[in-house]
């Protein structure tokens, strides 16, 4: 292991227990146990855009076609929610535009709002540091989104309708990205898009799939800094996804 991958274990608190074995993972083929559909969304096939009167499916629609400069510009516009009123700038996500990786979030916060990036933060500092132990980096074959554009003030969870207005912008985002794998960090990224109400802990460690998409379930960072025992868990879900992005990588 590298000093510097050892350095961030060490901040993550996962030393000296929680290690990569070697470099053995990288490139290995591996039986990717996938989770029936129907399992992981409660019952429908794929999760589906929101419907409702007032022309949801028509919006919905009409993100689906945008290319990523209409989306940048749509989400700077948007005012779908009351959210744009209170917050500073809308944060569309950061990195790679063609990633293998996509890491989802809930929302901007303070920071993020300020700065208008994902994740960069306390909980941003964490997220670097589980990148880093698994080999990435912020923006290099990675790209971080939220399912929030805009933060909710004072940090509150998510509303229904919220996550109803803005999840187009990030189902488009998926469709633009495609990448291979998506890390889904907490519960509102993970129940959003695998269109449940189960917890994180019966969700982890199988293979579900968004949009066709593989996508594995790991805890929020911000909920890790709190939370320093599920950490190893957390570690765990970046070793099957390292794992599983290995095996996806291999030569059909
Ligand atoms: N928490 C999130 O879910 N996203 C961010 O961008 C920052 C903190």
């Amino acid at each position: 292991m590298s000093a510097r991958r050892e350095l961030f274990l060490e901040e993550m608190g996962l030393t000296p227990l929680w290690r990569l074995r070697g470099t053995e993972g990288r490139g290995e083929a591996v039986h990717i146990p996938v989770a029936p559909a129907a399992a992981s969304r409660g019952g429908s096939a794929e999760p589906r855009l929101p419907r409702s009167p007032g022309g949801a499916d028509d919006r919905a629609a009409h993100i689906a076609r945008m290319d990523w400069s209409e989306l940048k510009a749509a989400v700077a516009a948007c005012a779908a929610c009351g959210l744009r009123k209170t917050c500073t700038r809308t944060v569309l996500g950061v990195g790679d535009e063609q990633a293998d990786w996509l890491l989802v979030g809930e929302a901007p916060g303070a920071e993020e709002d300020a700065r208008g990036e994902p994740f960069v933060g306390q909980a941003g500092k964490l997220l670097d540091g589980m990148l880093a132990g698994i080999g990435l980096k912020r923006g290099a074959d990675v790209y971080i989104a939220n399912v929030l554009k805009c933060r909710p003030p004072g940090n509150r969870n998510p509303e229904h309708a919220e996550v109803e207005r803005c999840s187009p912008f990030l189902a488009r985002q998926v469709e633009l990205i495609r990448p291979r794998l998506i890390l889904a960090m907490g519960r509102f990224a993970c129940q959003t898009l695998l269109g449940t109400d189960a917890s994180i802990a019966s969700l982890r460690g199988r293979l579900h799939r968004y949009q066709g998409v593989p996508l594995i379930v790991t805890y929020h960072p911000a909920y890790l800094l709190r939370n320093l025992p599920d950490k190893a868990k957390a570690w765990e879900d970046l070793c099957f996804a390292r794992t599983t992005m290995a095996g996806l990588r291999q030569p059909t």
